[in-house]
């Protein structure tokens, strides 16, 4: 394949934009190589500036779940535009998205809508801190809630794979309000909550971790965080931000039968446009400002273009009943390929996957933590990515990441992709 253009366009937007790119991750340099410019994408395929076709298995990191350029939510931000961008007053078509939402998520009363997934996260954190009157949070290493300050400390995702899991810049006193619990470990957890008694806010964690691959909750995880947040009196905050209308209807919650006590959204709710969301029980959100004294706004939270495509999209999500069986049941065909393939070429791998997230770990272990996420061999994800996207198939330049499966693709899509798999693994 050609990139003559993408490689161009990168050395110019070096110039002004730093490392060329405006998310760390996009910029390749876990993988090497030149990064991608995409010039449209529509179904389950991206279009790059020099002409390439590829089958996208990041679809915009989650939130294309069906599809590129899915034609309701295009046509409604169309005829949204036609009214006008932004007011900076409520609209009719908030209430109607919350009213959507709240019927599709268990145990939320009330959702406000924010600009982005680092939002919703920052927020609901302050919410559980004012709601309680405590200070400190547990956060699990290699989950990633975005680039807020309390966050940084063993992040996953871009942060990990750039080696700077905790950022400079960073104060020490944030720092220290943030604990850090190994995933899927109880009884660390309760190590931490029994040595910090009446100091921790809120659990904050990925109740199916995506950021560092993916990971899965051991059976009974979630349901053991929710027992011993009740007895800690300490709020239980799922980041729904991959997993929320993706999983199930209801997200991870539903799919778990677990209640959180704050949710978080981004990607999905968004249709692709910049939103995110925290939600909860009536007597924890009645809290925010206006009501109450927990102080969070934005200019463009609710904006009606982003609401627009927000609606579209769930009306499509919750209007039709197979999608969640169609989602599992391709993802259980690539997942099956994959391990047909890798097995056959002998190469050490272990897949993991929920639903309509998987991801490709080159170890033999199990991988259910940070520790054992870390343990994949890079040199061999590096190769694996590039041979793959010579074969025409998009996965994250990261073996940190998760794959995100959209209803667009079709068996031909998924066969193209394991054959391509069962070439690249003999080079490996
Ligand atoms: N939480 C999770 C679980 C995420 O995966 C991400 C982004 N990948 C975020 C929060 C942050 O979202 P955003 O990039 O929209 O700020």
């Amino acid at each position: 394949m050609n990139y003559q253009r993408s490689s161009a366009l990168f050395t110019e937007a070096e110039l002004v934009i730093p490392g060329g790119v405006n998310s760390p991750v996009r910029a390749f340099k876990a993988v090497g190589g030149t990064p991608i410019f995409i010039e449209k994408a529509k179904g389950p395929y991206l279009f790059d500036v020099d002409g390439n076709q590829y089958i996208d298995y990041i679809n915009s990191w989650g939130p294309m779940i069906l599809g590129h350029g899915y034609e309701p939510v295009v046509k409604a931000i169309i005829d949204k535009t036609k009214s006008g961008t932004s007011f900076g007053t409520p609209t009719e078509i908030e209430t109607k998205i919350a009213e959507l939402a709240v019927s599709m998520v268990p145990n939320i009363d009330k959702i406000r809508f924010v600009n982005s997934g680092t939002e919703a996260c920052m927020s609901a954190v302050r919410l559980a801190r004012g709601y309680t009157g405590k200070e400190k949070i547990i956060k699990f290493s290699g989950c990633y809630h975005g680039h807020s300050d309390s966050f940084l400390i063993q992040a996953g995702s871009g942060a990990v794979t750039f080696g700077s899991p905790n950022s400079p810049g960073v104060t020490e006193g944030t720092a220290k309000d943030t604990l850090l619990a190994k995933y899927n470990d109880i009884e660390h957890v309760e190590e931490i909550l029994n040595a910090n008694k009446q100091a921790v806010a809120c659990i904050i964690l990925e109740p199916v971790a995506g950021n560092m691959g993916c990971i899965p909750p051991k059976k009974d995880f979630l349901n053991q965080l929710r027992n011993l947040c009740d007895k800690h009196k300490v709020l239980l905050i799922f980041d729904e931000v991959m997993t929320g209308f993706r999983l199930a209807r209801g997200g991870a919650q539903e799919l778990y039968d677990v209640s959180a006590d704050i949710v978080c959204f981004g990607k999905v709710i968004g249709g692709g446009l910049p939103v995110g969301a925290f939600a909860a029980r009536n007597d924890i959100m009645n809290h925010l400002a206006p009501l109450g004294s927990v102080y969070q706004a934005g200019t463009l939270s609710g904006n009606p273009l982003a609401m627009a495509a927000g609606l579209a999209m769930l009306e499509e999500l919750n209007g039709d009943s197979e999608i969640y069986n169609r989602l599992e049941e391709k993802t259980k065909y690539l997942h099956d390929g994959l391990t047909k393939v890798l097995s056959a070429n002998d190469v050490q791998h272990t897949i993991n996957r929920v639903g309509s997230m998987i991801s490709v770990h080159f170890c033999d272990t199990e991988v259910m933590d940070f520790e054992t996420a870390a343990l994949g061999n890079n040199e061999t994800f590096k190769k694996f990515f590039h041979g793959m996207l010579k074969e025409g198939i998009y996965i994250a330049p990261s073996a940190f990441e998760t794959w995100f499966i959209a209803d667009a693709l079709s068996y031909e899509d998924l066969d193209k992709t394991i054959d391509a798999c069962n070439k690249v693994a003999k080079s490996l």
